[in-house]
């Protein structure tokens, strides 16, 4: 397994391109409202990588056509942004990642149009809440499946599923790097975490089963059932002080 450890200077570039994630998600978090197409949130977070000079690296990946995916209701992620307009009630997932002097930010969040149900709005919540359990394990000495674990802990208490065809994973100098970082626990520890190893942990949790499929638009992932499905994800990076989240200002 390829995993690399990033110097101080390679994560302060990571720090960057975080920021620049981060300001992404301002954006697009105050265009969707009820209304908005998510075509307009792409344009908001593509005004941002205009602003910064950062690079895209959701653009064209494998001929992916936007800079963010945003994926309402039971799409889990890699929706395409388009002429859905959003409306009181949904949730969307916004997933935004840049490209600032070589090294990669990415990070996604779920939030509500208007007033959500409040089934929905416990999804949401369970969901950060997961991400931030497994970010809590990123310290030296722990070992890469510790994080997956606390995850699905969370996650499953509360009465909802992980999805497991789509992992969180390593980044640097490119988007996806290794390891994969399951959002479950696999059945061993996996390697131990050491300062500079930087990933992308990302939860995506069903409120109803765990399975899902893909649109016959190549990219869309939704639930299996039709159930609603949340997701967040941050970089971050373990450090001698603990995990430094990459991606918020
Ligand atoms: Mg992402
Ligand atoms: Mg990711």
């Amino acid at each position: 397994m390829g995993w690399v450890k990033r110097s101080a200077s390679e994560i302060a570039k990571m720090r960057r391109a975080g920021r620049v994630v981060a300001e992404m998600h301002e954006a697009t978090r105050a265009a969707a409202r009820e209304g908005a197409t998510t075509a307009d949130l792409d344009r908001a977070a593509r005004a941002v990588l205009d602003r910064r000079g950062a690079r895209s690296n959701f653009l064209n990946y494998h001929g992916f056509p936007a800079v963010i995916c945003a994926s309402p209701n039971d799409v889990v992620v890699h929706g395409i942004p388009g002429p859905y307009r959003l409306k009181e009630g949904d949730i969307v997932s916004i997933d935004c990642g840049a490209i600032v002097e070589g090294y990669h930010g990415d990070a996604a969040f779920t939030m509500g149009i208007g007033a959500i149900a409040p089934a929905a709005r416990r999804l949401l919540e369970v969901t950060e809440a997961s991400l931030w359990a497994g970010i809590e394990q990123m310290r030296a000495g722990n070992r890469l499946n510790h994080i997956g674990r606390a995850v699905q802990e969370v996650a499953e208490k509360a009465g909802f599923s992980v999805v497991r065809e789509y992992t969180g994973h390593g980044i640097g100098t490119a988007m996806h790097e290794d390891p994969s970082v399951p959002n479950y626990y696999p059945g061993h520890p996996g390697p131990l975490l050491q300062p500079g190893m930087v990933l992308a942990v990302e939860p995506m949790v069903n409120a109803g089963r765990s399975g899902t499929r893909t649109l016959d638009d190549g990219w869309s992932v939704v639930t299996i059932d039709g159930g609603l499905s949340a997701h967040f994800e941050h970089t971050i990076a373990v450090t001698e002080d603990g995990p430094e989240v990459l991606t918020r200002l």
